[in-house]
């Protein structure tokens, strides 16, 4: 740094610091192009920067080892899913929010005269009933499911209010919830139920659902080690990223519109099972 450019500095105090997961913007800034990454091919492209077997790095020019910082990519998939690594951290902060009225439940216990301990429910009565499970499929797919009690009786269209976020569907006492009606969830809480989230250590985050997987730069992937006949050593995260691209053609391909309620739940199951490994390492 020159001198000239070392007065131009602005003196500033951190107040603080906070971790959180990358969002969907900070994984698509972070990377070197503004194309995903859509075939598995392209998974140690040159513009991932060194170390290549042959030639320069292509994002920023250099064939010297250790003059390539290396470059970050993304992949694009087809539907939303839940981030595998913290989908119960997110279903034990939705399990506090009426989904209705996203204002934070308040249930009190209230003691009778005649002594019995009635649970009073503030807000939205029924809504304020409904319970948060994390289900895991035969698959081995992770996904959130809303259940209502199964001693209440059940009404017609019990779900419906849920079509603000993204589909009317279920009829049953329990439903499923799709990422992507998270997604709306998140983006909708209102300032104060944010503010009462932090105050017992819950931040909502647009990472807890993932649009976009980041792609490592290749000097972060191991390289593969072959005698000539068998595979020795390879990358594990580059093997599911591949089975990731595979899904997402799959899904792509398999395609006639919008997909529906059932189509979304499908999908992202889908790629959930094979982007497991890829997200949580
Ligand atoms: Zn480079
Ligand atoms: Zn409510």
């Amino acid at each position: 740094m020159d001198e000239n450019s070392q007065s131009s500095i602005f003196e500033g105090e951190i107040t603080g610091i906070r971790f959180g997961l990358a969002t969907q913007k900070e994984i698509c800034t972070a990377s070197i192009s503004d194309c995903p990454i859509s075939h598995s091919s392209q998974l140690t492209n040159p513009f991932l920067g060194l170390p290549l077997e042959f030639g320069k790095c292509e994002s920023c020019g250099t064939s010297e080892p250790g003059k390539c910082e290396g470059h970050f990519g993304y992949i694009d998939l087809p539907i939303p899913i839940y981030h595998p690594s913290h989908i119960s951290e997110l279903k034990r902060m939705l399990s506090l929010i009426c989904l209705k009225c996203l204002k934070l439940k308040r249930n009190k216990i209230q003691i009778k005269s005649n002594g019995i301990a009635e649970r009073l429910l503030s807000c939205c009565e029924e809504c304020a009933q409904i319970s948060i499970r994390e289900v895991t499929n035969t698959d081995g797919a992770c996904f959130l499911e809303l259940k209502l009690p199964s001693r209440s009786r059940l009404r017609d269209g019990c779900w419906n209010f849920l079509e603000r976020y993204g589909f009317r569907y279920g009829d049953d006492f329990t439903r499923p919830l799709l990422p992507c009606e998270v997604m709306q969830i998140l983006k909708r809480f209102p300032l104060e139920t944010r503010k009462k989230l932090s105050g017992k250590g819950y931040f909502p985050q647009d990472g807890y659902i993932l649009q976009q997987l980041p792609v490592p730069p290749n000097c972060l992937s191991v390289p593969v080690v072959s005698d000539g006949d068998s595979i020795m050593s390879s990358d594990l995260s580059i093997s599911m990223l591949k089975k990731v691209l595979k899904q997402a053609e799959v899904i792509k391909n398999s395609r006639s519109g919008a997909p529906n309620f059932d189509a979304h739940k499908d999908e992202a199951n889908s790629l959930a099972i094979n982007g497991r490994s890829v997200s949580s390492s």
